[in-house]
């Protein structure tokens, strides 16, 4: 690969005699990683059920390395949000932003949705996450793969970070800045980058990174945590932005990384508790990161437990009699046809442009509730009534998820069908969608746009 001229001297000045050993490492093949969803399962259980041979990723906990024929996105375990496919160095961030059950966590940049869903994951349902890109259209993609991972407690946004930080002032107690960046790190993985950084290198992105975490700031609740990442080496786009920051706010201060990995180079410029990622020192490619706590406690005004409003249209409500999760608490959106559930935390705010607020329940179209693949994806196998669990080795799963009717076998006819029909798809219990009875065949209800190609 040809790597631009200016990098390369920029590199010899920051890796000294480790520039070699960098040069080197394009050598080596990229990795290929997995990242299991612990909103759903266990990496124990995982494992168990995997038919690939999978390795740990030593520095995180459910970050797996697969190898040689594995296709995991032709998996029906990946259409059941087990996992998401992940560079194992961008597994990182997410794993080192101290996100406990009952925050609320903000993913300035969230696009696809590698750090989003580890986020989601790490909140177990409690609290909410808001997820943001100011590019609408990747956060069409951030939505899908928030749902599949079967995240509920979501506001999805595409929206300018000011503009966020004049509707949430102090409003998280987390936050993520997974920030544009000239990208140094992926080089060896996407040679297209490294002839990108010609037009676009790291003089392109310091401005925008700046005012990133400048929002962030204002948005960070007092006693909150910041996590900075890059996939770049850039002195400019990482530890000098940082510095810059701490300059104009004394109430932050940086805070080790934690767990620390033997194969972390502390960040440069003095800024120690920073986290260099290579390529030449760790089985994965190149990031940065580094985490700063602001200041202070934060009182919690004691805000009051949200009361369930809004009346649900009867045949949503008639829908949910099946449903065995817990929904007192929750706020009720009905918008158009389509109906919403709101966790008691959550908070829209006008003017934002969202994409997603909260979970979709379904619609009601022509006096009928349909369930959404939302929904499907959210909830547990044991909190539905009517339940088909399909073997992922079953090929009526496969067909299932290319949107064709299945029929049911004799042994499954009648017995646990219900008068409404609707029935949750499941593979090996992991819930795919949902399909209607119609006599002996199951009316495919499986979200188009998402089939198997
Ligand atoms: N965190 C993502 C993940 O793990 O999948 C990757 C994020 S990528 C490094 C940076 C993202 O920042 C892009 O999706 C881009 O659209 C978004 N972005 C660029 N400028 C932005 C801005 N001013 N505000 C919010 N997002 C921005």
């Amino acid at each position: 690969m040809k790597l631009p001229e200016k990098y390369c001297l920029e590199m010899r000045k920051l890796l000294g005699e480790d520039y070699q050993e960098y040069l080197e490492s394009f050598g080596q093949p990229p990795r290929s990683g997995l990242r299991v969803n612990t909103l759903k399962i266990s990496p124990e259980r995982f494992l168990k059920i995997s038919e690939w041979d999978l390795r740990a990723v030593p520095w995180i906990p459910n970050g797996f390395y697969y190898e040689g024929a594995a296709s995991p996105a032709r998996h029906p375990h990946y259409y059941a949000g087990l996992y998401y496919l992940q560079e194992p160095s961008a597994m990182t961030p997410a794993s080192r932003l101290p996100v406990s059950p009952g925050d609320r966590v903000l993913d300035l940049c969230a696009a696809p949705g590698g750090k989003a869903t580890e986020l989601a994951a790490r909140l177990q349902g409690r609290g909410f996450l808001l997820a943001n890109d100011i590019s609408a259209s990747r956060a069409g993609g951030l939505l899908k793969n928030l749902e599949l991972a079967g995240a509920a407690n979501i506001l999805v946004a595409s929206e300018d970070p000011g503009r966020l930080a004049e509707a949430w002032p102090e409003g998280f107690d987390k936050i993520l800045v997974d920030a544009p960046c000239s990208g140094e790190g992926m080089f060896r993985r996407d040679s297209r980058m490294a002839a990108y950084w010609e037009q676009a290198g790291p003089d392109s992105y310091a401005e925008v990174q700046a005012r990133l975490l400048q929002a962030a700031w204002r948005m960070l609740r007092p006693g909150g945590k910041l996590l900075y990442s890059t996939c770049t080496f850039s002195l400019k786009e990482n530890e000098e932005q940082i510095l810059k920051l701490l300059k104009n706010h004394p109430d932050l201060s940086p805070e080790p990384v934690t767990p620390y990995f033997e194969g972390f180079e502390p960040g440069k410029l003095g800024l120690s508790e920073a986290v260099r990622i290579y390529p030449h020192k760790m089985p994965g490619e190149g990031h940065f990161l580094a985490l700063l706590k602001k200041s202070g406690t934060f009182e919690a005004a004691s805000e009051p437990v949200r009361k369930r409003k809004g009346t649900l249209p009867p045949e949503a409500e008639d829908f949910l009699k099946q449903v065995r999760r817990d929904f007192s608490g929750y706020e009720f959106l009905c918008h158009k046809e389509q109906i919403y559930a709101l966790c008691p935390e959550m908070e829209i705010k006008k003017g934002i442009r969202f994409l997603r607020t909260g979970l979709l329940l379904g619609s009601v179209r022509r006096g009928r509730f349909e369930p959404s693949q939302a929904l499907a994806m959210a909830l547990k196998k044991e909190e539905f009534d009517s339940v088909l669990d399909l073997s992922s080795a079953d090929p009526r799963t496969v067909k299932y998820l290319k949107g064709e009717t299945i029929s049911l076998l004799p042994e499954q006819e009648g017995g646990r069908a219900r008068a409404s029909g609707w029935q949750l798809i499941c593979t090996d219990g992991f819930p795919l969608g949902f399909a209607k009875l119609a006599g002996q065949n199951l009316k495919n209800k499986y979200q188009p746009g998402w089939r198997w190609q």
